[in-house]
């Protein structure tokens, strides 16, 4: 039962092919957003016991069907949502045939193709964001988070060798990094799973226009170094989350090379701005960076998860994860190969490239550079709409993500009227946003183009579902 016989396996292919494509060509008539009702699910879910067999054409039919009722859809053109896309078809194909083919990432000779592919994309996505070829070395990762954490623990290997080995004990004081109060909170995350513990971490305000706020971190970091601590690193966001705010690059790479601290990039979602020259100054100096966190599955549109660290330092992964073990393959010894395993937080690895490589041999760098200038463009249309239908906006960027707020709010700080709007938004089904917090203190609504296919029509739908949300709250 594990393999199926061929002709069952013809019917299973014929109808995942069918519940893909009815998906793809149906998503954009469902209702954004489900219905939240947890022991509905479990009760439906109490009822498989695993002990009868059900066939594996009503196995998929069951399982694209709940997918459908019950998930956020953010492949739909109005999910203004959180830096979800519309996956690629490419994207979708590629993780069909890494699940099929099972190429193990770990070794090298285990699966040189896979390899050289994920080798390949490092090069090229290094040298659009700036990087000299000779130098770019990264890996792939699960995500953001896991490309964060990566570089915190390259940052923290460059800064204290004995790390590795001894860990923070033999540190001579608390090692402290620096984030602005808008950026991901994955760092903070890492900085406590890596031992270093969340003290470490310290929070510079933002200044009028939610950017780090330079004169806070120079001093933050000179009454560090006056206190014992141990500044190793300055993390900069290119496109916060909340705001898709982009950190003063160049100003935070001069303070880091005049305190010899590493500069870290999360350009998690905004680091795809380098792909078009519409919006590439928006991330100037993020060439800059010692290290980059760069998301595929956000602004690339493949399938999660594909996140990528990029680094301009070829020895520091190595440094940073490799260990001698007897059981790993040996067969590629004597080559001049990376082993994956030797560069990354995981061991047993998945083929997270492929979908990246597939779409792009199909798209093309300028059939990304048409999709991000489109979606910056109904960003703007976007923008235009709210500001003329009376919203005030409140975040500054070039990029298509538009927070905002009614005119009559008084009090910015007051979260609860913003998460009214949001949750009429939601409830009515038209379309997805959110609400959050900017600066550590102003309540904001939050609409982002993630998607490649939304259109004007689209745009005109959320700004009148807004407007009745904003009647109905007063
Ligand atoms: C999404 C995001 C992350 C986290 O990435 P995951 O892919 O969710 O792990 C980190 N930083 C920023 C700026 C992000 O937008």
């Amino acid at each position: 039962m594990l393999n199926l016989s061929e002709s069952e396996r013809a019917m299973l292919w014929d109808e995942l092919a069918q519940s893909i494509e009815g998906y793809a060509r149906r998503v954009d008539d469902l209702n954004v957003s489900p219905k939240l009702n947890p022991s509905a699910l479990r009760t439906v879910l109490a009822a498989f016991d695993f002990e009868s067999a059900v066939s594996p054409t009503e196995a998929i039919r069951f399982a694209a069907e709940s997918l459908s009722e019950h998930q956020v859809h953010t492949p739909h053109p109005r999910y203004f949502g959180l830096y979800n896309p519309a996956p690629t078809t490419m994207g979708i194909a590629a993780d069909a045939l890494v699940a099929a083919f099972n190429p193990q990432l770990a070794a090298w000779s285990h699966s040189p193709f896979a390899a050289e592919v994920e080798r390949h994309l490092i090069e090229q996505l290094g040298r659009r964001f700036g990087y000299p070829a000779a130098s770019i070395d990264g890996t792939f990762c699960s995500g953001g988070a896991e490309a964060n954490h990566t570089g915190l623990l390259a940052a923290i290997t460059h800064a204290f060798p004995g790390f590795a080995e001894s860990g923070s004990r033999n540190l001579a004081g608390q090692p402290a990094l620096y984030i602005s109060t808008d950026a991901h909170d994955s760092i903070r995350k890492a900085a406590r799973v890596s031992g270093i513990g969340s003290a470490a971490v310290r929070t510079v305000p933002v200044d009028s226009r939610y950017r780090m706020d330079l004169a806070a971190l120079s001093a933050a970091i000179n009454e560090d170094r006056a206190n014992g601590l141990l500044p190793f690193l300055i993390v900069g966001t290119a496109g916060t989350t909340s705001s898709g705010t982009v950190d003063p690059l160049h100003e935070l790479a001069d303070i880091a090379w005049r305190e010899s601290l590493w500069f870290h990039v999360d350009a998690a979602w905004g680091g795809a701005a380098a792909l078009s020259p519409v919006v590439r100054d928006s991330v100037a100096g993020l060439e800059r960076a010692d290290s980059i966190t760069f998301d595929a599955h956000k602004w690339l549109s493949v399938p999660m998860g594909a996140g990528v660290f990029i680094t301009r330092h070829p020895k520091i992964l190595s440094r940073t994860f490799e260990t001698v073990n007897a059981y790993m393959p040996r067969d590629a010894s004597g080559l001049d190969i990376v082993d994956p395993f030797s560069h990354s937080l995981q061991w047993s690895r998945r083929f997270i490239g492929l979908k990246v490589f597939l779409s792009l041999l199909v798209a093309g760098w300028d059939g990304y550079r048409k999709a991000i200038e489109h979606q910056v463009r109904m960003g703007e249309l976007l923008r235009t709409r709210l500001a003329e239908s009376g919203w005030r906006i409140v975040n500054d960027t070039p990029l298509p993500l538009v927070c905002f707020a009614p005119k009559s709010m008084t009090d910015p700080s007051d979260r609860e009227p913003i998460d009214r709007i949001a949750q009429f938004v939601v409830r009515s089904g038209v379309a997805w946003i959110s609400s959050t917090i900017l600066g550590g203190k102003h309540a904001t609504l939050r609409a982002c183009i993630t998607n490649y296919r939304t259109q004007p029509d689209d745009v005109e739908a959320l700004v009148n579902v807004l407007a009745q949300a904003r009647s109905s709250s007063q």
